[in-house]
């Protein structure tokens, strides 16, 4: 949903965004819509064109961080908000500032920008959000943030405007994109296990229905688990009175056996069986699941 109308009341600040796509424009937009002295750049201006009487247009880049004490980049990659960031009047028009870096990346990505900011004189918090521009404002997306805390601190009464769920994750500055690789991760992983799992019904020659109104009920299982989860990982401490990994993996075989007979690739039980296996083969037979995640640490 597209806000336009002005939220009254709220802080104030002085917030300039660059990359006015999808994600940028829809920060943009709230920003805007929150009250706040907002700057607009993007590369095509075509893009800047929508802002036109709601914020002030930067013709370049180093103009629009220039304008504000606060600057959002939300741009497809970090190559590409390199090669508009890493030039000398930038570096010079951002000294003091700080940049929240909002394009996706990699914790690595994350390094490699909080290291150019170092370098430059320039502060930096590096973000993430999980959700899609329609969220943005609506308290149904997250957005994580991590860096100097004091630095987020700073920022945070502005940043909160964007929605419930403004969270600072850590003062590494990779924190908030290892979080939103690590619960892309989960949705992933769950979504290929249940399409996997639509076919071995499908070659059984049921009507997915039954499956995917079970699947409803079936799915805060896996809050149950990580929450389980959290308190053996940090006792290190495996042992419960649920289920043993040798019983899931006789479950796994069933898995794996049905998706044989009926022609299903195997790729996906297979994985989940040799990470079973694995635990297993390092004494964890009789503990319950959580014990796999020893298995990962190298
Ligand atoms: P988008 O609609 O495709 O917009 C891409 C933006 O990047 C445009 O402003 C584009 O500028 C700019 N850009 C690309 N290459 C550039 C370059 N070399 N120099 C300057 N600007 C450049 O993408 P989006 O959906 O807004 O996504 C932006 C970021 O948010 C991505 O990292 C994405 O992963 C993340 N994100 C998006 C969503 C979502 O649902 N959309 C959700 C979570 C995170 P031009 O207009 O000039 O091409």
């Amino acid at each position: 949903m597209e806000h336009t109308e002005v939220v009254v009341g709220a802080v104030v600040g002085k917030v300039t965004c660059m990359g006015l796509g999808l994600m940028g424009s829809a920060l943009a937009r709230c920003f805007v819509r929150h009250g706040h002295n907002v700057t607009v750049w993007n590369r095509q201006p075509e893009k800047r064109k929508a802002f036109e009487g709601r914020a002030k247009i930067a013709s370049t880049p180093a103009e629009a961080c220039a304008a504000s004490d606060l600057i959002i980049v939300c741009v497809s990659t970090y190559d590409a908000s390199e090669s508009f960031l890493h030039t000398p009047e930038v570096a010079e028009a951002a000294k003091g500032k700080t940049i929240v870096q909002f394009t996706s990346g990699s914790s690595l990505d994350a390094r490699k920008g909080a290291e150019w900011a170092r370098g430059h004189g320039v502060h930096y918090l590096d973000a993430c959000v999980l959700g899609y521009p329609s969220d943005v404002d609506a308290d149904n997306g997250w957005f994580f943030f991590s860096g100097p805390r004091a630095l987020f601190d700073k920022h945070a009464s502005v940043l909160k405007t964007m929605s419930g769920s403004v969270t600072f994750v850590g003062e590494p500055v990779g924190c908030a994109a290892a979080l939103d690789s690590a619960l892309l991760e989960t949705y992933y992983m769950a979504t290929i296990g249940l399409l996997h799992a639509a076919s071995i019904c499908r070659s059984e020659g049921m009507e997915l229905d039954h499956f995917f109104n079970a699947v409803a009920d079936f799915v805060p299982l896996i809050g149950t688990t990580a929450e389980v989860a959290r308190k053996q990982i940090a006792s290190g401490n495996y042992k419960g009175a649920e289920a043993t990994l040798d019983v899931h993996v006789a479950a796994q075989e069933h898995i794996v056996t049905v998706s044989r007979a009926n022609g299903i690739d195997l790729s996906v039980p297979e994985f989940v069986i040799d990470r079973c296996k694995r635990a297993i083969a390092a004494g964890y037979g009789p503990h319950e699941i959580s014990a796999v995640y020893e298995t990962f640490r190298k």
